[in-house]
């Protein structure tokens, strides 16, 4: 069970109110997945989700910020 969840759809962290993923659920979803790709390609479509969300509300985010929020810290697989 993931405590440092999104809270959607307005993607803050529901256990400390950071932009989600917080440093926490970033640590938390690292161990989850390990390496490999399959984190990236999830947090792929969070990205085009949580994108998806904020721009319904009126709140567009900025498509660099959102990657590197998103994908920025995830490992890149090694071929
Ligand atoms: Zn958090």
């Amino acid at each position: 069970m993931q405590r440092h969840a999104p809270v959607k759809p307005l993607w803050f962290c529901a256990a400390c109110a950071h932009g989600w993923p917080c440093r926490q659920a970033r640590a938390e979803l690292l161990a989850e997945y390990g390496t490999g790709r399959l984190l990236g390609l999830d947090m792929a479509d969070l990205l085009t989700e949580a994108t998806a969300d904020l721009t319904r509300l009126g709140a567009a985010p900025d498509p660099h910020h959102m990657h590197v929020r998103f994908l920025g810290w995830v490992r890149k697989p090694t071929r």
